[in-house]
């Protein structure tokens, strides 16, 4: 227990969960920010997060708060961070210029056989990797926020990601309690992003045309298609509304082409339409209101992941 070394770069609200997430699993965890403060603080979040999740009953894994925070430790340099690591989750801002600086860093301090996984939402793994010594050891796996109570973890490989890397990223996913998914190549949105701007675009065409407002809009999917789909992804949907698939394309196969050919073009979210989403949802919720509404989201999303367990 604690022997496995993981190393998380960044000490943010992404590298604090994967903090978490692998002290729940029994890994020993060196957490590294450009601050000793950011380092300090970050535990002490960290701290509070494990009692909150103990009181409440949903602390992961085996052991209890304290010995899982003592499986974490603040590091004072990249190198004290990263050497011996068995694996190095990236979590630093958004930005290609830092990422690859970033990465150029731990290329020279990684042992060779560490698996280099980022965190980025968006960035394609080769951007950042291609001339590096050790990029058939980079993956990105993306977590989706709140990683605690929303499992999913996309794997996306850079085109010379070795086999052996992806699938033990996997297995060391599975191992946190996480739900990965191994995607064959880098494509732009991974998988998670272009299913969720296919339907962000419809959205903002049915309020653009004036079919819906935007509260019913969002109704449509949360007392709709999202209560389906917590359990059930759309494919297994389609099987289990007819006699399989193959039954279910003979009998919807053409009303879903023709419906799918007055879908709203591809159109930038700004102008008069960005001014009237904007308005209802602020009124829906007022902007002092936002870190509210977050907390009672993940209330709900912990409870979602509650009955999951036990279903
Ligand atoms: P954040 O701003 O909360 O944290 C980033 C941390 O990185 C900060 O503490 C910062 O001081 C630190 N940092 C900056 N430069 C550094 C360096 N050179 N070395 C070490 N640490 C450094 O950001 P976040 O929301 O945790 O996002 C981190 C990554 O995770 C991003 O790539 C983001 O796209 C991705 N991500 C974020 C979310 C989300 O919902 N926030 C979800 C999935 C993925």
């Amino acid at each position: 227990m604690g022997s496995k070394k993981v190393a998380i770069v960044g000490s943010g609200l992404i590298g604090r969960s994967w903090a978490m997430l692998f002290a729940g699993a029994g890994y020993n965890v060196h957490l590294y920010d450009v601050t000793q403060e950011l380092v300090e603080n970050a535990i002490k979040d960290i701290e509070e997060q494990l009692q909150a999740l103990a009181t409440s009953g949903l602390l992961r894994g085996n052991l209890n708060a304290s010995e899982q925070l003592k499986l974490i430790t603040g590091t004072k340099t990249l190198k004290e961070c990263v050497q011996g690591a068995l694996y190095v989750q990236e979590c630093v801002p958004e930005n290609l210029e830092l990422k690859k600086k970033v990465f150029a860093e731990l290329d020279a301090l990684v042992d060779d056989s560490a698996i280099i996984a980022s965190s980025t939402s968006c960035t394609l793994p080769s951007l950042f990797s291609e001339n590096m010594k050790h990029r058939q050891n980079v993956i990105v796996a993306h977590p989706v926020n709140p990683p605690f109570y929303v499992p999913l973890v996309e794997l996306v490989p850079a085109p010379w990601t070795s086999p052996e890397v992806a699938i033990k990223a996997r297995q060391i996913m599975e191992e946190l309690g996480q739900k990965p998914v191994s995607l064959s190549r880098e494509i732009p949105g991974f998988a998670l992003n272009r299913i969720q701007y296919a339907i962000l675009n419809e959205c903002w065409y049915l309020a653009q045309e004036g079919i819906l407002d935007v509260a019913d809009i969002d109704s449509v999917m949360s007392h709709g298609l999202g209560p389906r789909y917590a359990f059930m992804g759309p494919l297994e949907t389609a099987h289990l509304n007819a006699e399989g698939m193959e039954n279910y394309c003979e009998r919807y196969g053409e009303t879903i082409f023709n419906v799918s050919k007055t879908l709203g073009p591809v159109t930038r979210f700004e102008g008069a339409n960005l001014q009237k989403v904007n308005q209802q949802l602020v009124d829906q919720v007022p902007l002092e209101n936002l870190q509210e509404k977050r907390a009672w989201r993940n209330n709900c999303l912990s409870s979602l992941a509650q009955l999951k367990q036990n279903i």
